[in-house]
């Protein structure tokens, strides 16, 4: 069968095999994997209607049209989704088993969110400290990552447990690696303050991840605090206090004389009983999510996991994202060993041979070699997607990709003081390009630029700008690996030059039609193998090999997307012919062509704008 031809360029034809592509795949992608030409898919995609560049990422339905126009299935795999078939192959899965009857009920897990200085360490230091059965346990307090306490409801003690890295560092850096880990947000807003871009920033990662919220009204002992002033702020974003008939609770609470905390921490298992039914398997192979990770001189490679299901035991197998080990030890936040940890207990693991990093989740498997494979062809995957993420994520030469369906460029802005980040964030804003494109400020803060600004960057897809600022630590080092663009500038003026460049090219290109040429058919010829020929003269313009062309009889067109992909003058190929001269023309397969016809060639042009 002959190859089927599209614009000009042949492509495989498929048949209805299935071809597997990562999320974000790019048409050069799928031309290695089916065999074609990049071009050619450009091409066939254009006359789908979509302009794309070969190394562009398409999302899935796109992929999935072209396919189908081609002839091929295109099954496209999340990195989700490659893990899970990875697990697969060892008959794992990531994920509760048994029956739900059966399983018992488990602690919250809570994250503390909020702007700065409105006191979310402070917060997190209170809780911890209120917990008697822990000065009970003896031990020094360390931080470990995430803590549990236990509070007494009803008379029933419960625990909780606390991630204790405040603010959307964790929160972020978890769910930009897919890891869900958080049961409840407590939203700390200052009362002597006020809602703040951070409080709405948390607020709406929050709501994003569809996590309750408890909201703390901190710093109530201060003078001119207004916790009502909280409340109505809060109504318009949606959370509505149960006093004014919603179903958030707000208490009043003050980290540093510690009023309010007891009632802080009953809100928490209310809004968990109210709103959720936490439980776990306590029976099956343990898994979870590892909250940090750390090399320490001592004991070496030190993860501080939460268990998420089954019951973690010293001496287990573990694999964690790309590391493994067995579990040497398990120490909790007092530094005490412990025999087991159940669901929603957060761990030290001591015994792992590299460091995973937060967010990974970890799995107990019957053998060491088993953990062993899983990490090494985790290892194998990572190192591919590095290979392909510095083209995948956006950048500001590249941002059409990922602003085909979000038309809006989200930057975080670092500087040096706030009168610089609040000058540069107030002049971006003033950028105007077009109605349908948006610029939104995801986050922005005094300093370097740190780890978390990369994770929160991660998340949404995001352009860093740093202001007479630099990134710090692993920051550079992360940035570099996800392919994150980060920017650096000392003159305002500029940072504005470049965004406004950077937005102008979100704007879709608009193409526009332009004739070439216009032929007459005066005979047609049959030439064997290739088909009919149409024997014409140039009437207007020019006629160029490989150009597009419409079929036009008696005023009315026949035929639209053809391509001349023949042209010659007497014996010879020629790639143009111009006005007033006679040439043979072939539209490829198309061979319903008359004399009198007349053959007309265009191309599609980007119109510039001003
Ligand atoms: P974070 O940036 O949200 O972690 O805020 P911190 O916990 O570091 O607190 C910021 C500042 O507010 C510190 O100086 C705290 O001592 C102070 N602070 C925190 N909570 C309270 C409170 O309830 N009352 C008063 N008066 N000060 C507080």
């Amino acid at each position: 069968m002959a190859a089927p031809s599209m614009g000009g360029v042949s492509l495989p034809r498929g048949n209805g095999q299935t071809v597997r592509l990562p999320r974000g795949a790019s048409l050069t992608d799928l031309a290695e994997k089916i065999g074609a030409q990049p071009a050619a898919l450009v091409t066939a995609l254009f006359h789908l209607g979509e302009m794309v560049t070969a190394t562009q990422s398409v999302n899935d339905e796109t992929l999935q049209l072209l396919g189908a126009e081609i002839g091929w299935v295109i099954q496209v795999v999340s990195p989700e989704d490659e893990d899970r078939e990875l697990l697969e192959t060892f008959d794992l899965t990531f994920g509760d088993e048994g029956d739900e009857e059966d399983w018992e009920a488990r602690p919250p897990v809570v994250t503390v969110m909020g702007h700065v200085d409105h006191g979310k360490t402070k917060l997190l230091d209170a809780i911890r400290n209120t917990n008697v059965v822990a000065r009970e346990a003896g031990g020094i307090t360390q931080h470990i990552g995430a803590y549990q306490i236990v509070s007494e409801l009803e008379g029933e003690e419960r625990p909780i447990t606390f991630i204790d890295t405040p603010g959307h560092e964790s929160f972020t850096a978890m769910r930009a690696r897919g890891a869900k880990v958080t049961d409840i947000v407590v939203l700390v807003v200052a009362a002597d303050d006020g809602v703040m871009p951070q409080t709405v920033e948390a607020l709406n990662h929050a709501q994003a991840a569809e996590v309750p919220i408890v909201v703390a009204v901190n710093k109530i002992d201060k003078e001119g605090a207004n916790p009502a002033k909280i409340r109505q702020q809060l109504t318009e974003y949606g959370l509505v206090a149960e006093e004014y008939g919603g179903d958030t609770m707000f208490v009043d609470v003050s980290a540093t004389t510690r009023q309010g905390i007891e009632d802080l921490l009953a809100a928490i298992l209310l809004t968990a009983d109210a709103s959720l039914d936490l439980r776990a398997n306590t029976e099956q192979d343990p898994q979870g999510v590892v909250i940090e990770g750390k090399l320490d001189k001592g004991r070496g490679p030190v993860a501080t996991v939460l268990v998420q299901r089954g019951t973690l035991r010293q001496g287990d197998s573990i694999v964690a994202g790309d590391a493994y080990g067995r579990v040497r030890s398990l120490l909790d936040e007092h530094g005490n060993k412990l025999r087991e940890a159940l669901p929603a207990r957060p761990v030290q693991v001591v015994g792992l041979t590299s460091v995973p990093r937060a967010g990974d989740t970890f799995l107990v498997v019957e053998e060491d070699r088993v953990a062993r494979q899983i990490a090494d062809r985790r290892q194998a995957r990572i190192r591919n997607a590095q290979n392909a993420s510095m083209r995948k994520r956006i950048s500001l030469e590249d941002l059409d990709a990922a602003l085909k369906e979000n038309r809006q460029l989200n930057l975080i802005i670092k500087g040096d003081n706030s009168g610089t980040v609040e000058a540069l964030e107030e002049a971006l804003m003033k950028i105007e390009v077009s109605d349908d494109i948006s610029l939104r400020v995801i986050h922005r803060g005094v300093g370097g630029i740190s780890k978390s600004d990369i994770d929160l960057a991660l998340a949404d897809d995001v352009i860093v700008l740093g202001f007479n600022v630099r990134a710090e630590g692993q920051a550079t080092e992360l940035a570099n690996r996800e392919g994150v663009d980060v920017r650096y500038y000392t003159v305002i003026y500029q940072a504005i030059e470049e965004i406004e460049a950077a937005l102008k090219g979100m704007l879709k290109p608009e193409y526009e039609e332009v004739q070439l040429g216009t032929a007459e058919v005066r005979e047609v010829f049959r030439v064997p193998k290739i088909g009919n020929v149409a024997g014409s003269i140039v009437r207007g313009g020019t006629i160029n090999r490989n150009s597009k062309a419409r079929l036009i009889r008696d005023g009315a067109v026949v035929a639209d997307n053809l391509t001349v992909e023949s042209l010659r003058r007497f014996k010879d190929d020629v790639t143009e012919v111009r006005e007033g001269y006679e040439c043979g023309i072939g539209l490829g397969s198309f061979n319903d062509i008359k004399v009198e016809d007349v053959i007309e060639t265009f191309e599609m042009r980007e119109k510039p704008r001003d």
